[in-house]
């Protein structure tokens, strides 16, 4: 009966209501992904649930899993691989920041606080002045909390951005928590490599607003070498379920930023597009289809890579491997990427069904 009221009238309507349905999909800033107002999750948690959050900081200080290395040594007593203790945190630069993606940053910028130190050991660390050394000024969680009002009040930051923050978790949970008592009220953005571990995810569950995790490489040997990690892959997958399971898609409000959901970042790598493709299926297939992805193409050599190769050292770190005579370390992705591998990427994404990029805007308006 349906269908021939159908022919008799026309496709006309039905075909104007789907196009419009795909046509709102394919704008970010639309239903479900806008937002009519915003309050922080941390704003939401009960005394209790903050006063329970607080120990837990407390004890997995004590007996440290707070990434997959797990270290499980007292803090208060030692350090494990990251080198950083219990009481503080050592962060190198805090300030509004604008070298993040549009929905990020905005036009205050994003209130920025770099940690020094990491639990990862990237050869090609783009930042490896300070996440590969202890270099910084110590902060008590107190003091970050104060830093955080600042950045809000005097700043005008859009948000509270904690950059590579894995490995001082329990004392950004306070911080959290004690910022949340002074009046603090943007977002919280929790900007990580993903080598997160889950426990230190249900810390942070209900005090982050955003999750903006790296996803770097695929393959175990891949990371074996480059990142110094075996399972970074298995230990990243986990961790960006959890995230997305934790706070959903990317949703904006109308000024075009970010409040609360998933953005993930790959940085494509010289010869890597294979591992990157394998990512994309990832999230399309594992996480969201919706999920806000940033393919980002400014990989540099850096670091470790293309420096003279050290007496005997492809024996012992591997940075030899399959590089014939080449006299550099880390000789296969001593150049930047190539247009072409980065729009590999890009067309397995698009291929898999993902369609949130963060592109420059098509129009005279924000970059959303
Ligand atoms: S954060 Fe990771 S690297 Fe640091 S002590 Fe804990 S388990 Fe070890």
């Amino acid at each position: 009966m349906l269908s021939s009221r159908i022919r008799a009238r026309g496709l006309g309507p039905f075909r104007t209501l789907q196009n419009r349905i795909q046509s709102r999909r394919s704008l970010h800033l639309a239903p479900p992904f806008l937002l009519d107002d915003y309050t922080p999750r941390y704003q939401l948690l009960s005394s209790a649930d903050a006063a329970k959050k607080r120990s837990q900081a407390y004890a997995h200080l004590r007996n440290c899993n707070l990434c997959p290395r797990e270290c499980g040594v007292n803090r208060y007593e030692t350090t494990g691989m990251c080198l950083i203790g219990a009481e503080t945190v050592s962060v190198n630069v805090i300030a509004p920041h604008f070298g993040e993606e549009p929905c990020i940053q905005g036009h205050r910028g994003s209130g920025s606080v770099f940690f020094s130190g990491c639990n990862l050991r990237c050869t090609f660390c783009q930042n490896h002045d300070i996440a590969h050394r202890r270099a910084g000024f110590d902060l008590t969680p107190q003091d970050l909390a104060g830093w955080y009002l600042k950045l809000q009040d005097v700043g005008g930051a859009h948000n509270i951005n904690l950059v590579t923050p894995e490995h001082v978790v329990p004392q950004v949970a306070l911080s959290i928590l004690d910022a949340r008592d002074l009046g603090l009220c943007v977002p919280v953005v929790y900007n990580t490599s993903a080598f997160d571990s889950l426990a230190s995810l249900e810390l942070l569950d209900g005090l982050v607003d955003v999750y903006l995790p790296d996803f770097k490489v695929w393959s175990p040997a891949t990371s074996r070498r480059l990142l110094k990690a075996d399972d970074y892959a298995a230990a990243a997958t986990e961790s960006i379920r959890a995230m997305h399971a934790q706070v959903g898609d990317l949703c904006f409000t109308a000024d075009g930023i970010a409040k609360k959901g998933l953005l993930v970042r790959h940085l494509v790598m010289p010869g890597k597009e294979a591992e990157g493709e394998r990512i994309m299926r990832f999230l399309a297939e594992e996480v969201s289809r919706d999920t806000f992805v940033n393919i980002m193409e400014q990989y540099r050599p850096d670091a470790h890579v293309g420096k003279p190769k050290r007496r005997g050292g492809a024996k012992h770190d591997g940075d030899g491997e399959g590089e014939g005579s080449e006299d550099v370390r880390y000789a296969d992705i001593n150049r930047p990427v190539t247009r072409e591998e980065v729009s590999v990427v890009r067309k397995a994404a698009e291929a898999v069904g993902l369609w949130r990029f963060c592109d420059p805007p098509k129009h005279d308006g924000f970059a959303i």
